[in-house]
């Protein structure tokens, strides 16, 4: 009773204050059972809704995904812990439906629910499928890469359309799921891509932008060709319906998303998907308002959405039901589309113990199934500093990792400024930021974490726990910010500068992350923010392969290179301390040297020496004398080796690695 006389409060126009609002929720009881909201089974169709404000609700099942009126409309029964229930004695496969609320007098719109695994086009209804029917051949045994460890990904951030909608990709199914699944796609100057591609470069996993069903595309005019990264969340649980072949038909875009993890799988690639919990498109007309209005959703003292993602509102993982959706929805992936992994959008909005709940679970599926995030909001939140999934916060989540924008600032110059340089275009002073990075910003007695730009304290608790990198989607790509920083410098000049950002991320303690199209210095034309540019922008351009086909050949080594090293990739604190030491350079500006000693993590080589020159001048150097293998020197790396050196004095070019290994 307290909780129908709340909502009667509240929707007498009295502004509820936040802590009414959890008063209220509070009293809710939660249903986290596997029915929500529907089953098919031997006896018929069951639907369950969770709305425990609801005062009434009903149920309508349709012939198809829009345009067409109820075949039968259905009045669903209260149920226990806030459900609302009803059943069809008849299996409705290919059917649709879609539940409506009355909330404080007055029905609400129409809505397919929170949990619609399949939908119609556009995602306005919810599709009865037959899930079996929509498994690839060979699924039962299909399995992602194994790792022990997250610091053992190589991890590739791409848009499905990027990826293959250019002309020169020579992929049939261009912007589509099925792209990653066509075997022997050439540029036209014969180049690999698509997938051919990804094993030539060797990452270990692929990171899909928004993959769930998401607002912006409209799915009946694909024709349009338009574009959208995804970051507006609709249908969590079901695909997004631009990147299959027919959205209209709600099986296809299920059976052709499992055909591009199987075809990855197979190439032993591992999948990641960006999952966008933290707000949804909509804020009185999404899933979450249409069937517990306000429950899913923090807000301001005044009533309005609080809006901690700068998108209009911000969802409550604190709130029961809320956390269960977010477990019960990534684990719904994990088992059903065999996701190896999950990035967190804007992370920090959820609270620590969802994020460790997460983890947890997916673990319990999959023991390599990682998670990170970013580990900060996009705006003030009514969640406690200290709850929040930040990235200081991260001690506090041992099983999550974040991204670091401290390695990402420091190497390639501020994200905000466009001119602005960081040490490996030639910027002084960002030394100390930069090795915060290459310690996987975990405690070490050579790092002065007071001269750090971005944090002030070591903030990982083992190298695991993050993700370095130079660029991503957001902001400028690597290519775009080299052209605005180094105005009036050759491409060549650039490409040194880029070769050298990726070898420090790439040597560096923690997980490398890259954005996809930087192997073959893919731009953007300069736009820093091209979540709906059309393709012109944002299409990955495959005869580049061709034109920058030696620094492709230089992530090809330096991914080599990791892989092959452990000492790259050690796991704890304590071995980082230990294996990884800092020489001093005497105050010499952009330059930075260290060695991995004594078979870091179990490594064949005794001693690695790596040794980064930001500056735009040969720095002299000393190196033990003894019998070194070069590795990398002047823009030029090799896994296996480029020549020998007995150490000594050593010159290091300009804006140039240098790496040295012996294995006695
Ligand atoms: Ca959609």
């Amino acid at each position: 009773m307290s909780t129908i006389i709340a909502s009667a409060t509240m929707a007498a126009g009295i502004d509820a204050s936040a802590q009414d609002r959890d008063a209220v929720y509070s009293t809710y009881e939660t249903y986290d059972g596997s029915d929500l909201e529907m089953t098919v089974n031997s006896t018929g169709t069951h639907f369950t809704l969770w709305s425990p404000m609801a005062q009434a609700v009903k149920l309508r099942i349709f012939p198809t995904g829009r345009n067409s009126a109820p075949e039968q409309t259905i009045d669903m029964t209260r149920g226990e812990k806030g459900t609302w229930r009803a059943s069809v004695p008849e299996r409705l496969y290919g059917k649709f439906y879609t539940f409506q609320i009355k909330h404080d007098g007055k029905w609400l719109d129409e809505t397919p629910g929170v949990w619609a695994k399949a939908v119609g086009v556009n995602g306005q209804r919810a599709a009865i499928i037959d899930f079996d029917s929509t498994d690839p051949e060979g699924w039962d045994k299909d399995k992602g890469p194994a790792i022990s460890h997250i610091n053992d990904a190589v991890i590739y951030e791409m848009h499905h359309r990027d990826f293959s909608v250019h002309p020169s990709s020579g992929i049939a199914s261009k912007g589509k799921f099925l792209a990653m699944t066509e075997q022997g796609t050439t540029n036209p100057e014969g180049d690999k891509t698509g997938i051919d591609h990804l094993k030539e470069l060797g990452v270990t996993h692929v990171h899909i932008l928004p993959s769930y069903d998401y607002n912006s595309v409209d799915e009946t005019n694909l024709p349009a060709n338009t574009y959208n990264w995804g970051y507006d969340p609709q249908n969590y649980n079901a695909p997004e319906g631009s990147y299959s072949t027919n959205p209209v038909d709600p099986a296809t875009r299920v059976t052709e998303m499992k055909q591009m993890v199987k075809a990855l799988h197979d190439a032993g690639i591992g999948v990641v998907m960006d999952v966008v919990y933290n707000h949804t498109a909509e804020n009185d007309g999404s899933n979450f308002s249409l069937t517990a209005p306000g429950y899913y959703y923090r807000h301001r003292p005044d009533g309005s959405y609080s809006d901690a993602s700068g998108c209009g509102n911000e969802t409550a993982s604190e709130r029961q039901q809320m956390r269960d959706f977010i477990v019960n929805s990534v684990k719904y992936w994990a088992e059903e589309y065999h996701i190896d992994g999950f990035r967190f959008d804007l992370m920090a909005i959820h609270d620590t113990t969802t994020m460790n709940e997460v983890a947890r679970e997916l673990k319990k599926i999959n023991p390599d199934i990682f998670v990170y995030g970013e580990g900060w909001t996009a705006g003030d939140s009514p969640l406690p500093v200290g709850a929040r999934a930040l990235k200081d916060n991260v001690s506090a989540m041992p099983q999550i990792a974040v991204f670091s924008d401290d390695i990402r600032d420091a190497v390639k110059g501020h994200y905000t400024d466009e001119k602005d340089r960081g040490f490996a275009t030639g910027k002084p002073g960002l030394e100390e930021t930069v090795k915060i990075g290459i310690v996987g910003a975990t405690a070490h007695p050579q790092v002065d974490y007071s001269k750090g730009n971005n944090s002030k304290a070591p903030y990982a608790s083992s190298p695991s726990q993050v993700i370095n990198y130079v660029s991503c989607h957001d902001d400028l790509t690597l290519t775009d910010k080299l052209a605005k920083s180094l105005p009036g410098e050759s491409v060549a000049d650039r490409q040194r500068a880029a070769k050298l950002a990726q070898t420090i991320v790439f040597t560096s303690q923690g997980t490398p992350f890259m954005f996809a199209g930087e192997e073959v210095f893919r731009d953007k034309k300069g736009v820093h923010n091209s979540y709906n540019s059309p393709d012109s922008i944002n299409a990955i351009d495959w005869s580049q392969k061709h034109d920058n086909a030696d620094l492709f050949n230089y992530y090809v080594e330096l991914i080599k290179l990791r892989k092959a090293h452990p000492a790259f990739r050690m796991t704890s604190a304590e071995d980082v301390a230990k294996h990884l030491v800092f020489d001093d350079m005497k105050g010499q500006t952009g330059l930075i040297s260290y060695s991995l000693k004594d078979h870091a993590n179990g490594d064949a080589w005794k001693e690695i020496k790596v040794v980064f020159n930001g500056s735009s001048e040969p720095r002299m150097i000393k190196v033990a004398k003894a019998d070194w293998t070069v590795i990398a020197e002047d823009g030029v790396l090799n896994a296996e080796g480029i020549g020998s050196s007995k150490g000594g004095r050593l010159m290091v070019a300009p804006r140039s690695a240098l790496i040295l290994a012996r294995e006695k």
